[in-house]
């Protein structure tokens, strides 16, 4: 069976560290992928004057999976249109420290699951009167639900132990109360055990005892703040994968950006691209395949070449090259 994978790499080291990914995939000789590659990002707005050219919407909700490298200026008019192309309504972010590499923390292992449709980002912003403005915080049962099962399930798949569920609902009553209270649910029914949290004193807590914590689940905001807070106690963007899941499609990014500061040099760390292609591998079914690249990642990490993010000297092609030997 050949799987369709849509590969848009976009701007800046997204141009860079797509390419790493793909021949990481290409080395496995266990699946058969084709790869099917569409513009988005600055370069292509800047030719044709769209970010999100229709052709590349297409090719991503044909495709079985998506990759995305990064988009600059115009990440937003790309990003969000895409995880709406694959219907994702779960962000999964791993943070995870690696043996032999500097971290805040070295013992963490912790997997964010935001919800990724609504909350604080539902996009529903006025201004009222001069100089006022509001936004209106959507929360439904049915997102709240999906989120819930979407984390539980994962956290028995991935053999982790201890679910959060992060919330404010002693302040935010009716949104996070209907979020939390949903959450509660869904483990009854699950016959799960779970602990509640939180979400400010959580912020404490995982960098205080980040080993106490395996899955968080997330209302929006709070999952994209927590998860970049964790991304700091483990050393760093260059490291972090993260998927867009939906029913039936997804799509996988590393969570650091375009980085202008240092694109076109080759010297970015291909890590986090590749280990968003390991995800997409478990997205697939490849569970083998995907802790085979994960095992490589991790002893390039801890004893093969490193670009500079990480002290060393390397180039993505040379660090993109002992990730597929040892592979
Ligand atoms: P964007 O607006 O596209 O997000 P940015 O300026 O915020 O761009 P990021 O990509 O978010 O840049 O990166 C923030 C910092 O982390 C930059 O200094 C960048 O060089 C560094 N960085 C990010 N990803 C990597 C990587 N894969 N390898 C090395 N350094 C990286
Ligand atoms: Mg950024």
């Amino acid at each position: 069976m050949t799987h369709e994978i849509a590969v848009i790499p976009g701007d800046g080291i997204g141009q860079e560290v797509t390419p790493a990914a793909v021949s990481v995939l290409e080395a496995l000789e266990t699946v058969d992928f084709e790869f099917v590659e569409a513009a988005a990002g600055d370069a292509v707005k800047a030719e044709t004057g769209e970010a999100l050219p229709q052709e590349t919407r297409d090719i991503a909700a044909d495709a079985d999976a998506t990759l995305f490298g990064a988009a600059g200026e115009t990440a937003a008019d790309v990003i969000l249109p895409l995880r709406d192309v694959v219907g994702s309504f779960a962000n999964v972010r791993p943070a995870r420290s690696y043996p032999g590499l500097d971290a805040v923390q070295p013992d963490t292992d912790i997997v964010f699951i935001r919800e990724n449709t609504e909350g604080v980002y539902s996009g529903i912003e006025n201004e009222i009167v001069d100089g006022v403005r509001t936004l209106t915080r959507v929360v439904t049962e049915d997102a709240s639900r999906d989120i819930a099962e979407f984390g539980f399930d994962y956290a028995k798949q991935n053999g982790y132990d201890d679910v959060t569920i992060a919330h404010k609902a002693n302040v935010m009553r009716e949104t996070d109360g209907l979020f939390l209270e949903t959450a509660e649910a869904v483990a009854a029914e699950r016959g799960a055990d779970y602990d509640t949290a939180l979400m400010d004193a959580l912020a404490m807590h995982l960098v205080m005892t980040p080993e106490e914590y395996d899955v968080v689940i997330c209302p929006n905001l709070a999952g994209d703040m927590l998860s970049d807070l964790a991304a700091g106690l483990v050393g760093g963007l260059g490291l972090l994968p993260s998927a867009n899941v939906g029913e039936e499609n997804a799509l996988f990014e590393p969570v650091h950006g375009s980085a202008p500061d240092i694109a076109g040099e080759g010297i970015a760390n291909p890590s986090a691209m590749v280990l968003s292609a390991a995800m997409l591998l478990d997205h697939l079914g490849y569970d083998e395949e995907a802790g085979r690249v994960r095992d490589a990642v991790e002893a390039v990490l801890e004893s093969g070449p490193r670009t500079p993010d990480l002290g060393g000297d390397a180039s993505t092609e040379a660090v993109t090259a002992a990730i597929v030997d040892e592979l």
